[in-house]
């Protein structure tokens, strides 16, 4: 049996740590909240499959295996989950907190490192029942997923078929942002939906493939960052 202190030690004390560090991807066990609209689909990103990310079990960056669906960051330079009430250090959905907040105990990460890659939630899964938005996620995967991304990546640092790499890479990057664009001004898409339906913006993420836009003359192009 723990000795009180012991008890104590193992308590969460609610000081936030936790959710400063960012927040939690979500599993099947969290598509009724988001369908019940009690985590809202604008609070949610994607990393997207075969995107490069941290592997919280590599402990390195590796393409995304599947998405990963995440809770946004409170703002571009800071990390902390969304719904963390920073002045009253509460969580702002506690009863219908994610998965993975319920199963993290700072003081002994084996569960949560049991179930991290397992029974993931995915795009398909949330837009099952909006069809013509998984039909709009369809056609960006087929024209910016990142297996080829990584394969135009890949020639544009080699050197090989560089200048056609670079095109088709820059098409991409285009038809992303025209994308979003137009889902926003004509079809009338709530902007904060943009990130959960397509990701972070390609002309951000060729950045995870060691490469940049750049100016060459009044034309945009992709260099490899050195
Ligand atoms: S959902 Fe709640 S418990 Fe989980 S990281 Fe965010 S603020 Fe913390």
């Amino acid at each position: 049996m723990l000795e009180d202190s012991a008890i104590k030690k193992n308590q969460c004390r609610r000081c936030g740590t936790c959710c400063a560090k960012g927040g939690p991807a979500l599993h099947l066990a969290d598509r009724e909240a988001v369908d019940s609209g009690k985590i809202p689909l604008k609070c949610l990103f994607t990393i997207r499959q075969g995107e490069p990310a941290y592997d919280n079990i590599r402990r390195a960056i590796a393409p995304a295996a599947t998405d990963i669906i995440k809770i946004k960051a409170a703002a571009d330079n800071d990390a902390t989950c969304i719904f963390l009430d920073q002045e009253r250090v509460g969580c702002g959905i506690y009863e219908a907190r994610p998965v993975e907040c319920r199963v993290l105990t700072c003081w002994d990460t084996r569960a949560i490192m049991a179930m991290y890659d397992q029974a993931r939630l995915t795009r398909a899964d949330l837009l099952a029942r909006l069809p013509g938005l998984n039909d709009l996620v369809a056609e960006h995967q087929e024209r910016c997923g990142y297996q080829q991304v990584a394969l135009w990546a890949e020639r544009i640092r080699q050197g090989q078929d560089a200048e056609q790499a670079v095109e088709t890479l820059l098409h991409a990057i285009r038809y992303d942002q025209s994308l979003r664009q137009v889902s926003v001004a004509r079809a009338h898409l709530d902007a904060g939906l943009l990130e959960f339906l397509f990701g972070r913006p390609l002309s951000v993420t060729i950045r995870m493939f060691r490469l940049k836009l750049a100016k060459k003359g009044e034309q945009v192009t992709i260099v490899p960052v050195l």
